[in-house]
């Protein structure tokens, strides 16, 4: 009798959304949550205010390209460290994913911890529980209705903002945020758009979406199905005690039933609108509601908590402890392969970015004294948080950096600012007696007092 599997619960056999009332729950789970949640909002809401060594925690600026985590600055050039942390990323949600199960959403996803711990409390504290919820929605409108429906939705726009604000510091910095709210309005029309479609979106996600992002958009539910396997940790049911299910009664044991009182608690605190009984599903956000609900009946019936809890079908099936399985350990093993190589990428990753091209549609010159002569173009970043005074030096002595504008002159010192890049132009000269005919190697040194910081390679045609 799998007919649930059919369809997700909030979808009624007709195609209509079901309006999902979650019953308030607390329990030891509910509090652990919600110290984790106050931890992350902390670091959240404070994060584009902290600065290290100058630079913001956490800045993604696509818009100019520049992208700083713990105050380390990341440029383009470094596109292959963004590459390998993302692939880190993806191992290590899908290594966790199969050991652990979608532990990652009860406790730390936005959209949950959003939802469970500032949205639903605004809710519950404007509309009430959800029998009231419940009874106001079904009634007609009244100017009780309207006036708790305005309040809430209101409130929820103004929690949408500041999180909208927030999040949108951390793409633009705070004090670009900053002049967004200070200066007139006309000055940054682009911003401010930005801001109200945040708003709308979160607003649009909070107010109506709700769980439909976690079982329709979210593509790391939709993963759950490949991942997922009797050996992973899930919040579960433990059929094997509870059924077959019964109301509590005193003879309950002559009457061989299980555990399971059937008091539809952990159907009515489920914010996905599941039956967890049912077994594992697609919807299951591990928010641990249920857990706490029939802990807390559990607990006044006498009996041992966990009818539902952290377990394997495995373990709940034959009742055998957890163990790491094959699958497991080979993504285990594989991650701590890329952890290693991200880490030693950083660790060993140049202060100092040098790029250097032929200057596209010119060809060497030919001097009346048989010197050969190539124009390049060069972009120099800093990565360091201090001004660089920079060398460009041709590695092999045949060659002679020289100036564009100043003909003839050696190339002069760079100056890189902090966190930023210097462009500009050179000559590299060479006797044609010293080259050979045709493509020649030109190595560059990038040095300042500490020595050469780096080395790029590029062409030097002659005829
Ligand atoms: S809360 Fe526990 S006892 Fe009540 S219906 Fe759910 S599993 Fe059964
Ligand atoms: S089944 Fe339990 S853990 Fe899963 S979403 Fe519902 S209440 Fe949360």
């Amino acid at each position: 009798m799998e007919e649930f599997r059919d369809r997700v619960a909030t979808v009624s056999a007709e195609g209509r959304r079901v309006w999902v009332y979650p019953r308030f729950q607390t329990g030891q789970f509910f509090t652990r949550r919600a110290a984790v949640a106050a931890v992350l909002w902390t670091i959240l809401f404070a994060g584009p205010w902290i600065r290290i060594g100058g630079q913001p925690l956490l800045l993604l600026d696509i818009v100019h390209r520049k992208f700083v985590v713990f105050g380390a600055v990341f440029w383009p050039q470094d596109a292959f460290l963004f590459a390998l942390a993302m692939v880190t990323g993806v191992v290590a949600i899908a290594l966790f994913t199969v050991v652990f199960g979608r532990i990652f959403c009860g406790w730390v996803c936005p959209q949950t911890v959003f939802m469970e711990f500032l949205f639903r409390p605004i809710e519950r504290a404007i509309e009430g529980d959800r029998a009231a919820r419940m009874r106001r929605d079904a009634g007609p409108w009244t100017a009780d209705k309207l006036l708790r429906k305005t309040l809430k939705f209101l409130a929820f726009y103004a929690v949408s903002f500041a999180i909208a604000n927030t999040f949108l510091a951390y793409i633009i910095g705070s004090d670009a945020l900053l002049a967004i709210q200070r200066d007139p309005p006309h000055e940054h029309l682009g911003g401010l758009s930005a801001m109200a479609v945040f708003s709308f979106v979160f607003f649009y996600v909070f107010a109506r979406l709700r769980e439909q992002v976690c079982t329709t958009i979210c593509p790391y539910g939709r993963l759950q199905g490949v991942l997922v396997d009797k050996d992973t940790v899930n919040v579960t049911y433990d059929y094997v005690r509870g059924e077959p299910r019964g109301h509590a009664r005193r003879d309950a044991v002559q009457n061989h039933l299980g555990d399971c009182v059937d008091c539809s608690l952990c159907v009515q605190v489920c914010p996905m609108g599941i039956d967890i009984r049912n077994g594992l599903q697609l919807e299951c956000v591990h928010c641990t509601a249920c857990m706490d609900a029939c802990d807390g009946v559990m607990q006044k019936l006498d009996r041992p908590a966990g009818l539902i809890r952290y377990a394997s079908e495995r373990s709940i099936a034959s009742r055998v402890p957890f163990q790491l399985t094959l699958r497991a350990k080979a993504y285990t093993a594989v991650l701590g392969l890329l952890v290693i190589a991200l880490g030693a990428l950083l660790l060993t990753r140049s202060a100092v970015e040098l790029q250097v091209f032929r200057t596209a549609g010119t060809l060497y010159q030919v001097a009346e004294d048989g010197h050969i002569s190539n124009l390049y173009r060069y972009t120099l970043v800093n990565k360091t948080n201090d001004t660089l005074s920079l060398a460009l030096v041709a590695e092999d002595g045949r060659f002679r950096l020289t100036e564009v504008s100043a003909a003839g002159a050696d190339l002069g010192a760079v100056v890189v600012p902090p966190n930023g890049q210097t462009e500009g132009m050179f000559f590299a000269r060479a006797d044609g007696n010293d080259l050979a005919s045709g493509r020649n190697t030109l190595r560059l040194n990038c040095t300042d007092n500490r020595g050469t910081l780096t080395t790029v390679r590029t062409e030097f045609p002659a005829p």
